[in-house]
């Protein structure tokens, strides 16, 4: 596993990170967002959805009370899930979870909630409030585990 760490100042800061990562996912992909409510997660799910959509319109909302929001195109599947009212990986697997994301490039919000339900092969994403500045400065910090760590290594900004 290897860890990278980008400070961003503000919104357009995640927003231009998130737009460059989604270039480097492809189908059957799991990307997993973690941090404290209001950090971020859904905001760069969004920038990403768009990206890959091609289309700035998307709404993309967040996934917290549908459980999981699908984006579909002719060349792309994603699923937005958000685990936070899940409470196991069972609950998951009843709700058809491995037919969803079969091919799909899959964002999840809260995974430690069900991180069984998950490839270990994946990229989590951490975002993390800035003690002492001001309201919008993040703290990002990516892991890649097994095969992502060489594909990150090649990420311009990390
Ligand atoms: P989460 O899904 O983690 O609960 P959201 O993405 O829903 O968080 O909300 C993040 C909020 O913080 C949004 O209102 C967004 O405009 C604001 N914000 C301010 N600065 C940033 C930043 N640097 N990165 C992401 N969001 C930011
Ligand atoms: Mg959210």
């Amino acid at each position: 596993k290897t860890v990278w760490r980008i400070d961003v100042a503000d919104e357009a800061g995640t927003l231009a990170l998130a737009k460059e990562f989604a270039t480097l996912l492809k189908s059957g992909d799991t990307l997993t967002l973690a941090g404290d409510l209001g950090a971020g997660k859904t905001t760069f799910a969004r920038a990403i959805i768009r990206a890959l959509m091609n289309d700035p319109s998307v709404e993309a909302p967040s996934p917290t009370f549908t459980l999981m929001q699908i984006y579909e195109n002719d060349a792309l599947r994603i699923v937005h899930a958000d685990f936070y009212r899940i409470e196991s990986g069972a609950e998951l697997a009843g709700l058809g979870w491995d037919e969803e994301v079969e091919d799909a490039i899959v964002l999840v919000e809260w995974a430690e909630r069900a991180p069984e339900a998950l490839p270990q092969d994946r990229i989590d994403l951490r975002l993390s409030f800035v003690d002492g500045e001001n309201r919008d400065a993040r703290r990002i910090t990516v892991s890649g585990h097994g095969a992502f760590a060489a594909r990150l290594s090649s990420f311009k900004s990390l």
